[in-house]
């Protein structure tokens, strides 16, 4: 298989079993974003689905570990999570999709859970219908570009959609039984408005009930819109120590009781995770000591700026 364009996965999914299905994005508007520029949508044909997993069985065989990671001596018997890659797998229409999971099942039989990006007007094309095939077929956590609560952000971002509608859809996705996994963007409003950014984006999260969140930092790309509109004079991003207050009231203002707040990215200025609820108290003071020690300015020296 001749993949194109670089294989992205959320930093938790590591373990899993990385399966490509599509690759470019539907959407590949967004201005923050250059992961996909020049690389069309393609759904990957079962065929080629079907050579990647014989293949990588083959392989696997010959070192006598069957299918999986042969550095880690995964076989085939022990992988129970896939990792649909693509920027949005889950744009696939429902009877698309559950042909791969068949397929990957066939090779990793006893795969239970398939996971994967999806926008939230990839959720709004599928029927509930099609949302409980999807649930009963093993597709769970899927991760969403939630990014932030604030409509004028998200139009400007070109995201595509409004708050309302990814609550709306989160609601959907939690009526069939699956669980979502929402990535949030620090920074995302700018330069002075990174408390608004918080409360708005809080509101939102105590909504639609995430499994998990997953923190990343707005960070200007060569080649974006967003970029542009620094360079300009446009936009202005917030400074490290505006990003950690954000974050702080972020994490104050979500009342989501077990739920995981991963925010350990790269681009993540604290690496911090822990259980909202139990570790809410240190996650806060960790941000306070941040917050007290940073030197902003050499931080924003040093710069959030370039690609993945
Ligand atoms: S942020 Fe996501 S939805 Fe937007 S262009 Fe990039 S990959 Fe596509």
């Amino acid at each position: 298989m001749a993949y194109k364009g670089t294989v992205y996965r959320p930093p938790i999914e590591a373990n899993s079993f990385l399966l490509p299905i599509t690759e470019g994005c539907t959407h590949n508007t967004c201005t923050f974003c250059s992961m996909f520029h020049n690389i069309p949508f393609r759904m990957l044909p079962l065929e080629e689905v079907e050579d990647f997993l014989a293949r990588t069985k083959a392989a696997a065989e010959t070192a006598g570990l069957g299918v999986g990671y042969r550095s880690r001596g995964i076989n085939c018997e022990r992988v129970k999570r896939v990792y649909f890659v693509g920027a949005d797998p889950f744009a696939l229409p429902a009877h698309r999709l559950l042909e791969r999971i068949d397929l990957a099942k066939r090779y990793l039989p006893n795969a239970t859970v398939f996971t994967m990006y999806a926008r939230t007007d990839n959720i709004e094309r599928k029927s509930d219908e099609d949302l409980r095939a999807l649930k009963d077929a093993g597709v769970n956590d899927l991760y969403i570009g939630v990014e932030t609560g604030l409509d004028d952000v998200l139009s400007y971002y070109d995201k595509g959609y409004s708050a309302q509608q990814t609550l709306e859809q989160c609601e959907r996705l939690g009526r069939a039984g699956i669980r979502h996994c929402d990535l949030l963007m620090l920074g995302a409003a700018g330069r002075g408005r990174g408390i608004e950014n918080a409360r708005a984006t809080a509101q939102l999260e105590n909504a639609s009930k995430p499994h998990k969140i997953l923190m990343t930092t707005l960070t200007a790309y060569e080649g974006t819109k967003l970029n542009d509109d620094i360079e300009r004079g446009a936009f202005e991003l917030a400074d490290e120590t505006e990003t950690l207050q954000e974050e702080k009231e972020l994490i104050s203002c979500l009342n989501l009781p077990g739920c995981e707040f991963w925010a350990a990215h790269p681009l993540d200025v604290v690496p911090l995770v822990g259980y909202l609820g139990p570790d809410t108290q240190e996650m806060l003071d960790d941000l306070d000591y941040a917050i007290e020690q940073i030197d902003a300015s050499a931080v924003n020296r040093i710069g959030r700026k370039g690609s993945l």
